[in-house]
């Protein structure tokens, strides 16, 4: 099984971290590719520019077995749809090959914006990464004939379900470490220091004018 987790990672911190190595180990992943996109396709640009965001990302997750900074969104051109990421994905791995996309909560509430959403299914499960107790309200038809209550379906098919996954939420943003550095004040122990390092570096957020 392979993952994909993606995000604008503006910058990434232990909240992103701690959720993938939990995925990675309950489904047992051989691999998770960390995925940052160019241009947000649901939301504003972030202040960050992509490259630096590879570059903190990759940094992140330098020693960690299995994971994977993957810059293929930065190589694109036009927005960052994750159904084309998906179908490049899909292309690299042989067909029975289950490809997991984890999304949170949030993204999960906004899916069927997404551009393509049900071509999501042919390419990849969906595993919604839920706060422990949360109750997803009533599905649309398309999800609800795809929900699956075990995870063990998932290894069945190499796409085509929806799962819902309860994992540790680190009460961390990316926009609170913005505005936490704009304000003058440490993000440490919310995000790697390798990180905040390159944050320094590039005097990264020192202005932050979004929420
Ligand atoms: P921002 O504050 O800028 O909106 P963010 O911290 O939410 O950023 P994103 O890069 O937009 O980060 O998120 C990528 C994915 O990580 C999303 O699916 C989101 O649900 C998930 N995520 C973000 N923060 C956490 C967290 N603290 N715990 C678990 N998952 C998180």
């Amino acid at each position: 099984m392979i993952g994909v987790y993606g995000g604008t990672f503006n910058p990434v911190h232990y909240g992103h971290l701690r959720t993938a190595l939990e995925v990675k180990e309950l489904f047992g992943l051989q691999r998770l590719h960390l995925i940052p996109c160019r241009l947000p396709a649901h939301r504003g640009q972030p202040e960050a520019d992509a490259e630096i965001r590879m570059q903190m990302l990759a940094a992140a997750v330098a020693d960690t077995p299995g994971f994977f900074a993957d810059r293929r969104e930065l190589e694109r051109d036009g927005p960052s749809y994750m159904v084309d990421t998906l179908a490049a994905l899909r292309s690299e791995l042989a067909d029975d090959t289950p490809l997991l996309l984890f999304i949170g909560a949030d993204a999960f509430a906004g899916l069927e914006r997404w551009h393509r959403w049900q071509r999501l299914f042919e390419l990849a499960h969906v595993v919604v990464m839920t706060r422990p107790g949360f109750l997803h309200g009533p599905l649309p038809d398309f999800l609800r004939q795809r929900l699956a209550d075990d995870s063990r379906l998932l290894s069945d098919a190499p796409a085509g379900r929806i799962y819902f996954q309860p994992v540790t939420a680190l009460a961390i943003s990316a926009t609170e470490i913005r505005r936490l550095i704009a304000a003058g004040r440490s993000p440490q122990f919310l995000l790697p220091d390798r990180v905040i390092a390159l944050i320094r570096q590039h005097q990264l957020y020192q202005a932050t004018t979004d929420q």
